[in-house]
């Protein structure tokens, strides 16, 4: 939504603090968590992202690649942008228990329970803060004339985590997600590009300090360095975005992770004090924060289709679902005893659904039949979770 006005932003009579004011209260109206405003100096991403381009780390996400720097520098992507609004949504469930971290890495630790990254347990996300989104900007073009105004929810090439530290709504933490001293990571960011001069207050200090939870936690080895993540071997890569077989070294450290993964954000000291969404469209759908495998496993691809309406997890399709699915099948064969009363009934499972299955799920179910029962034995539990 762009929206062209006669009149300059900035003409006689703007008054950025007040408007920022109006800005703020309507966007705690519409459920928003917080907002900041940040200029477009966004230091060294430009070099970071570079970098990670270089060496491949974007896996197979070309887009990212096809953008180049223009996901470094806002006013590529929209010409005259001279600030930009940060948008901060919770997600976590208002039910979540306060031990929740503790009872999420509970279910990491049983082989036989899927394990869907919060995030994508209730409603798509991009519809809940698009929609709020749109709103403020159509505030914001009413209050004042901009000649820039358009917002961006996770659609194009924007340096969401860059522009919030700049804004102050947080740090990049080590696992390079934004977090706060007070909110966490479990939140979402959006962003509305406008030309209009609001009043910028800067960055806050990080407090990772010597922590290296995240890097010690992550499953995969994915964050590299500090505040690098090699998408390729991270699990939310490899279970949403990469479409073809996940590679074979890394099937194993997935564990029962069906859908993203949360670990790194678990192992955060600051999640502690994530704060829980008062929407109700956060809330677990399909007893998605309680299933096992099996009942997963026991959705057809109609049955897929109707119970991930509206839900982020659609837009992995069917075949990559259950791709995800039979590996933490055969990682659930290799984790549970050789007589564990799951082993015949997870066996049947996967030997029926050969036949029908197309060439990129029938060879991950291959690899899940060929795991040995009861084959992690001597392997210490992998997540039990650090104390936090
Ligand atoms: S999401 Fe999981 S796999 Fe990816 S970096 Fe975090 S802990 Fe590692
Ligand atoms: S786990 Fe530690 S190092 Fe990682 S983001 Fe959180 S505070 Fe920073």
């Amino acid at each position: 939504m762009a929206h062209e006005h006669a009149q300059p932003a900035t003409a006689e009579g703007f008054d950025g603090p007040r408007l920022l004011r109006a800005i703020r209260e309507r966007a705690r109206a519409l459920g928003l968590s917080q907002i900041a405003v940040s200029d477009l100096q966004l230091g060294d991403t430009e070099q970071h992202l570079a970098r990670w381009l270089e060496q491949g780390m974007h896996g197979t996400m070309d887009y990212m690649a096809r953008h180049g720097m223009a996901r470094a520098r806002p006013a590529e992507l929209l010409p005259g942008t001279l600030r930009v609004i940060t948008a901060r949504l919770d997600y976590l469930p208002e039910q979540a228990p306060p031990g929740w971290r503790a009872l999420e890495w509970q279910r990491l630790g049983q082989p036989q329970q899927a394990v869907v990254s919060v995030y994508a347990r209730g409603r798509d996300y991009h519809r809940v803060l698009r929609q709020r989104l749109a709103r403020l900007a159509e505030f914001i073009a009413q209050q004042a004339r901009p000649r820039v105004l358009r917002a961006f929810t996770d659609s194009a090439p924007v340096p969401e985590v860059a522009l919030g530290a700049r804004a102050g709504l947080g740090w990049r933490g080590k696992h390079s997600l934004l977090l706060h001293r007070d909110a966490g990571s479990m939140f979402f960011l959006g962003e509305i590009y406008t030309d209009l001069e609001l009043p910028v207050e800067g960055p806050i200090e990080a407090h990772c300090g010597t922590c290296t939870r995240c890097l010690d936690m992550c499953p995969t080895r994915a964050i590299t360095q500090p505040y690098v993540v090699d998408a390729r071997r991270c699990i939310s890569y490899l279970t949403i975005e990469l479409d073809g077989p996940i590679p074979e070294d890394l099937r194993a450290p997935m564990g029962n992770r069906v859908y993203g993964c949360d670990d790194c954000q678990l192992a955060c000291p600051w999640n502690r004090w994530a704060r829980r969404s008062p929407l109700p469209d956060f809330l677990p759908r399909n007893d998605l924060d309680r299933a096992s495998l099996l009942d997963l496993w026991a959705w057809d691809e109609t049955a897929f289709e109707q119970r991930t309406e509206g839900s982020a997890i659609r837009r992995i399709g069917y075949a990559r679902w259950r791709r995800n699915l039979a590996v933490a099948l055969g990682n659930a064969r290799r984790a549970l005893a050789p007589d564990h009363g799951l082993q015949g009934p997870i066996e049947q499972a996967l030997r029926a659904a050969l036949p029908p299955a197309d060439a990129l799920v029938a060879e991950h179910l291959r690899w899940a039949l060929a795991q040995a029962p009861g084959g992690d034995a001597d392997v210490p539990a992998a997540a039990a979770g650090p104390n936090t």
